[in-house]
């Protein structure tokens, strides 16, 4: 199958030109169609599959023609950083249609906005929190609202956004075309999708599995020496761009100090940032100004960067689907990539789960003329964090992960 199968017009076609696609993913196969069609979709779709596109092309096609200069299509984002991208995507497949978007999210100028706003646009990708105050002060309107997407649906529940998505469906009272995507389908996000979906479609890729063109590596090593065994594989493997996952913000910050003081061309993204430097961090990673970026999970959804060749885990993540997310930055659309684990004696429910997930038991590598006894020094280590549950072994038992 091709693109020119789904009949897009030219200006359409010349936006999937421009990005180089030229096959659908299945997820894009499945769901452009009905989408095309007027219905309802529940999009069961991992990161990293074109699930954007997915919604996006359709969407345009429909908005190409009719009236403008008032918001038709609202995308519901869980975060700014996702906002930015969609909207990117937006841009580089509809440019050439005159249709136009904007992003609305917290942490700037409301005022800008609103301008913008006012100028007229299409399609609006908003954050909960700053699309409620805009509802809530009459600055955005949405009674022409023809489509609503909630992207990301199981991270917003996550991050405990869903009463305000609540809030927002009571503001649109007219009937919608609605498109729910989500990586995983928890209770809550089905009992959701049931009162606001009619009769939808459901399209299911691969949903709780990493891509295939990812390989994954476990590194036992014991919290204050993570830092140097980050370092070691840094100097020792040949990459490209090296997402780095660290549990909190206070160790992002750590990890991009303590390599910067070694040489590293790195930055850091998380959520102390304020909104320009945030972009500042994505800008110079996305352009290669920056080889490595240290991030907190804030980062794990919506970073869409085709030269991320590793993504290694300094902390174990909280949960397999945070592992899932987070390995999603590599190994994107057919390239392949490598996702690299840090793993003491406090991870091993974690592992138990995600090999069970994973249906294999995953390799566990060690470096030749690595210390790993070596004692931990009195500076420059970064401080475990708290564990993640009580009563837990906390001596290194490096032999038991
Ligand atoms: P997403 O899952 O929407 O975050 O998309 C992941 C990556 O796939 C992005 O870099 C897209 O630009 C890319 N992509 C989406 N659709 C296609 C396609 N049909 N062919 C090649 N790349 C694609």
């Amino acid at each position: 199958m091709n693109f020119e199968s789904f009949n897009f017009h030219p200006s359409i076609m010349a936006g999937v030109r421009a990005l180089g696609y030229t096959i659908p993913t299945p997820i894009q196969v499945q769901t452009i169609p009905p989408i095309m069609q007027g219905r309802d979709i529940i999009g069961l779709a991992q990161t990293g599959t074109g699930k954007t596109a997915a919604f996006v092309l359709p969407i345009l096609e429909r908005l190409r023609s009719s009236p403008r200069g008032r918001i038709r299509t609202l995308i519901i984002s869980p975060t700014r950083e996702l906002a930015e991208q969609t909207c990117e995507v937006i841009n580089a497949i509809g440019g050439r249609t005159g249709l136009k978007s904007a992003a609305i999210y917290g942490g700037v100028s409301m005022e800008l906005q609103t301008r913008n706003l006012r100028n007229g646009v299409e399609i609006i990708v908003a954050c909960p929190g700053r699309l409620l105050d805009h509802l809530w002060k009459g600055t955005l309107n949405l009674s022409n609202l023809e489509i609503l997407v909630i992207d990301e649906a199981d991270r917003m529940f996550d991050m405990g956004f869903l009463p305000d998505i609540r809030k927002i469906l009571a503001c649109i009272m007219q009937k919608r075309q609605t498109l729910l995507f989500s990586a995983t389908m928890p209770d809550d996000i089905q009992r959701l999708a049931r009162q606001i979906l009619n009769d939808p479609v459901t399209v299911k890729v691969d949903p709780t599995l990493p891509a295939k063109t990812v390989s994954h590596a476990l590194y036992p090593v014991q919290q204050h020496l993570k830092t140097e065994l980050l370092k070691r594989i840094l100097n020792n493997t040949k990459t490209e761009s090296v997402l780095v996952f660290t549990r909190t913000k206070h160790r992002a910050e750590r990890v991009t100090q303590q390599l910067l003081r070694t040489g590293f061309k790195v930055t850091s993204l998380q959520g102390n940032l304020s909104q320009n430097q945030r972009q500042a961090a994505l800008d110079g990673f996305r352009n290669g100004s920056f080889k490595i970026l240290v991030a907190t999970d804030i980062a794990a959804r919506g970073i869409d960067i085709l030269s991320i060749s590793h993504v290694i885990n300094y902390d174990m993540p909280g949960s397999t689907d945070d592992y899932i997310h987070r390995v999603g930055r590599t190994g994107r659309v057919n390239k392949s990539g490598e996702a690299v684990t840090f793993v003491t004696s406090e991870d091993t429910d974690v592992i138990r789960d995600l090999e069970h997930l994973l249906n294999t038991k995953l390799e566990r590598r060690t470096l030749r003329d690595f210390d790993y006894t070596a004692p931990a020094p009195e500076r420059n280590s970064v401080p475990a964090p708290r564990p993640r549950q009580r009563g837990r072994a906390l001596v290194p038992r490096l032999d038991r992960i």
